[in-house]
């Protein structure tokens, strides 16, 4: 398969990755001469960007999903790509071109028909989705938070269970599977919704809600430094979390999960957030290749090992760098580098100049448990090489996160605006969704 020369990228996925490169390259090739410039689409299957690591926050209700989303064909409009709805459905290599299934209106009317799109360079960065590992009874009942229609689907579901807890004098209890940052983070806001609501005036349901998170590994959050491990949970069962370490999910039921070491937790409401995989058609996609967990393996230029026209960044990619034992972890710190690598990459790479080897720079990791603590291990880059970092600065540090993403979407002063705008509405508005 040859180099490609020609100047049509296609992106596919408008997450972390997708939107900032589809952002970045629209831009570029708007100050450019027409003819000079990269033509850039972007597909997504959703209509609207929401930063995924604050999933957690909108599924408990303590944002508002509303306010923090970027409709994809306004930020076309700003950037200066091309939008096309709709989800990817196919791939034919031999002619540079992918297939975009038909959009249907939700009453099952065709709005856009299937569609072709050519490509001289396709980005593939589709993300990934919580992996059931095949146990029983996961897909039937539990939910999942890794996407904005996930994360709404169980912030109306728990409103219902709290109004039935107050209005039935029931109890309310819900189990979270995965003690990693997702896991954490979503026990740590289900305790601020608890609070919140508390504060509203729905005394009782401080002591009928109970929250149960359950780690199959000896420690929560295992690819944190120890003493992190040890003070999230001490900080969770301080807030009244009930926190099971070393046993798995053998099963999820409708009243509760059993557990490998013969237990079992009783709950009514379960959130699965134990792993992640790529999604399932990339392993049957033109033969491509994949590992076990369905992600494409990708050399250090990040080019798919079988397609240098194609290449693929993310939750869906998987690169082991050179010397270390095993791939990059599915982040949004690694999905932004990779953008900016190809950002600053794929407009010579149309020119038939190759790509260098992309380089990841450990800054560390951070975990937000709401209000009430954060957490953050610096990495091998920056002032405080491998040290950690507790409370306000941490948070801070967490906060920047999104903020620096928003920054790069909308620039500088529009992020700013976004911001404060933000900080208004935390004053102005309810802290919880009480509609
Ligand atoms: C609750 C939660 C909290 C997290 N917290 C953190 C954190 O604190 N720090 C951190 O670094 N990471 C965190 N993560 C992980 C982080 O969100 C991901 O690593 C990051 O979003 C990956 O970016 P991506 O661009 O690869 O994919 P995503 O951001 O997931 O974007 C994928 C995009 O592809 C689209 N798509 C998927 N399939 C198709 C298809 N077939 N056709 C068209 N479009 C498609 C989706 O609609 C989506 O817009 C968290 C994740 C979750 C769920």
């Amino acid at each position: 398969m040859s180099e490609p020369h020609g100047n049509r990228i296609v992106v596919v996925g408008g997450g972390v990755a997708g939107l900032e490169i589809a952002t970045a390259l629209g831009r570029r090739g708007r100050r450019r001469q027409a003819g000079e410039a990269a033509s850039v689409v972007l597909v997504d299957r959703d209509s609207v960007h929401v930063w995924k690591p604050m999933l957690h926050t909108i599924a408990a209700g303590t944002s508002d999903v509303s306010q923090q989303q970027t409709a994809y064909a306004a930020q076309a409009r700003d950037a200066g790509f091309v939008y096309q709805p709709g989800e990817l459905c196919g791939l034919d290599r031999a002619r540079r071109s992918v297939r975009i299934a038909a959009l249907l209106a939700s009453d099952g009317r065709v709005m856009i028909p299937e569609r072709c799109l050519a490509y001289d360079i396709l980005v593939l960065a589709v993300g990934s989705e919580a992996n059931d590992f095949g146990i029983p009874g996961v897909r039937q009942h539990c939910h999942m938070i890794d996407s904005r229609a996930q994360a709404d689907a169980f912030s109306r579901e728990i409103r219902v269970r709290m109004m039935q807890c107050l209005g039935q004098d029931a109890r309310l209890d819900i189990a979270i599977v995965g003690g990693g940052a997702t896991g954490v983070e979503l026990a740590a806001e289900l305790v601020h919704l608890t609070h919140a609501a508390v504060a509203y005036g729905a005394r009782e349901l401080e002591r009928r809600i109970g929250i149960t998170l359950v780690e199959r590994d000896a420690r929560l959050l295992a690819s944190f430094p120890q003493d992190i491990s040890e003070a999230t949970r001490a900080r969770l069962e301080s807030l009244g979390v009930n926190v099971r370490i070393s046993t798995g999910v053998v099963a999820a039921r409708a009243d509760g999960l059993a557990l490998e070491d013969g237990g079992f937790v009783p709950a009514s409401l379960l959130v699965w957030a134990a792993g992640v995989k790529a999604p399932d058609f990339l392993a049957h996609l033109d033969g491509l290749e994949t590992n076990r967990s369905h992600q494409l393996l990708v050399r250090p230029t990040l080019q798919t090992t079988r397609d240098p026209a194609v290449y693929a960044v993310g939750d869906c990619a998987s690169l082991v760098p050179a010397g270390a034992g095993r791939p990059l972890p599915p982040t949004a710190q690694v999905a932004h580098q990779q953008a900016r690598h190809l950002i600053r990459h794929l407009p010579g790479a149309l020119r038939g100049t190759p790509v260098p080897p992309f380089r990841f720079r450990d800054f560390g990791s951070m975990v937000s448990l709401a209000d009430y603590d954060a957490f953050a291990s610096l990495g091998k880059f920056g002032f405080f090489e491998g040290g950690t970092l507790r409370g306000r600065l941490a948070q801070f540090s967490h906060v920047m996160l999104y903020r620096r993403h928003q920054s790069r979407l909308h620039g500088f002063w529009r992020g700013s605006l976004l911001w404060l705008v933000d900080c208004l509405n935390s004053r102005l508005r309810p802290s919880i969704r009480l509609d």
